[in-house]
């Protein structure tokens, strides 16, 4: 069974988050604090961290930054509404997935359920993605939509890889600069915006929103989740 530890100091949100993580199949644990978070993560070793950011004590963000400092485990952090500055530094701390309050517990767990098969995912060697009538020939860093070739710059294809590398995490425009380092020199997080501009004017159908590259307003972009 899986562990997860939620760490919530508004006690009737954490035992509901509790009771409907159990009843989906899921071992849980509850910190009220981030001290006693990171004691019961070092002892206990959970599969999955909750982590709301507004603790009292020590900063939640703070707590994210130490957990990541002595393990991999994923972490999905909650934030307030309109806190989208804690949101993308979150992300860019290593957090996997954010939920923002209110939420229901029922999204909550479809988000664990998603972070958990994305990570299975990711163990597996992806030399071909598909989705819809995109594919993506890794090796070879070459992209086809409905058969038809489609030219993309080195920079432009790293961008599309890491995004459809793991459909439905949402990434920073920092952290997509982040996975240019090395094939272009360009350090602004709006060379990100020009970047998915260009790869949704060659991937994307002509009428209507984006199939593939989706935007997530106020922290930054990700792939579409599954096939149409
Ligand atoms: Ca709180």
């Amino acid at each position: 069974m899986k562990q997860i530890l939620v760490v919530e100091d508004d006690a009737q949100i954490a035992t509901i988050v509790r009771d409907y993580l159990h009843a989906a199949g899921f071992g849980v644990e509850v910190a009220a604090d981030g001290e006693v978070a990171l004691e019961k993560a070092r002892a206990r070793r959970p599969d999955l961290v909750v982590l709301d950011l507004g603790l009292p004590g020590r900063d939640g963000l703070d707590v994210l930054r130490e957990l990541r400092r002595a393990s991999p485990v994923p972490v999905i952090v909650v934030t307030a509404r309109g806190e989208e500055t804690d949101r993308i530094v979150g992300l860019e701390l290593g957090a996997d997935d954010y939920v923002t309050k209110p939420f229901s517990p029922r999204e909550l767990t479809a988000r664990v359920r998603a972070l958990f098969r994305r990570l299975e995912a990711r163990e597996a060697p992806d030399e071909r993605i598909r989705v819809g009538d995109l594919e993506i020939d890794v090796p070879r860093m070459h992209v086809t939509v409905d058969g038809r070739s489609v030219e993309l710059t080195p920079s432009e294809f790293r961008v599309l890889l890491t995004l459809a590398k793991e459909p439905g995490r949402v990434f920073t425009r920092g952290q997509l600069l982040d996975t240019l380092h090395g094939v272009a020199f360009e350090s602004y997080e709006r060379a990100i915006d020009a970047h998915v501009k260009n790869i949704r004017r060659k991937i994307e159908p002509d009428e209507g929103p984006p199939r593939y590259v989706q935007t997530v307003y106020g922290v930054g972009y990700r792939f579409a989740e599954g096939g149409p």
